[in-house]
């Protein structure tokens, strides 16, 4: 039984992905809460936070590693990262994931 963003991941259910590697994916927000709102996910299914185990800390890392790359490739002047964790903290979906906010790029562009 897999859940929709292992389905993302394994690109079984169509999602605007932005970037790749061994371990992680990102795409974009299907609703947008801001005008850049992507969704930083590992590839392997965990939870949410309460459920990362010991031999995930290297996984969290590059989980915001990737962060830090995307906003350099994309010349954000500032950005928020977001989890939530648990439905009264608004989790929806039961694959944990980094929300990348940013309201604004520098002038000059590398990237859309
Ligand atoms: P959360 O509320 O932290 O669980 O965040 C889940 C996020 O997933 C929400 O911001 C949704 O808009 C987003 N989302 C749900 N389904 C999709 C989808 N198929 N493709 C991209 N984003 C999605
Ligand atoms: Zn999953």
């Amino acid at each position: 039984m897999e859940c929709l963003f292992c389905k993302i991941a394994k690109k079984e259910v169509p999602s605007e992905i932005v970037y790749e590697d061994e371990k992680v994916v990102v795409f974009k927000d299907i609703n947008p809460q801001a005008p850049i709102h992507l969704l930083i996910i590992p590839k392997k299914h965990i939870h949410s936070v309460n459920h990362i185990e010991i031999e995930d800390k290297n996984l969290m890392g590059e989980l915001i590693l990737t962060a830090q790359k995307i906003a350099k490739e994309k010349n954000l002047r500032g950005y928020k990262l977001q989890i939530n964790v648990g439905r009264a903290a608004g989790q929806i979906i039961d694959h944990l994931h980094l929300h990348l906010l940013s309201g604004s790029q520098s002038k000059n562009k590398k990237h859309k």
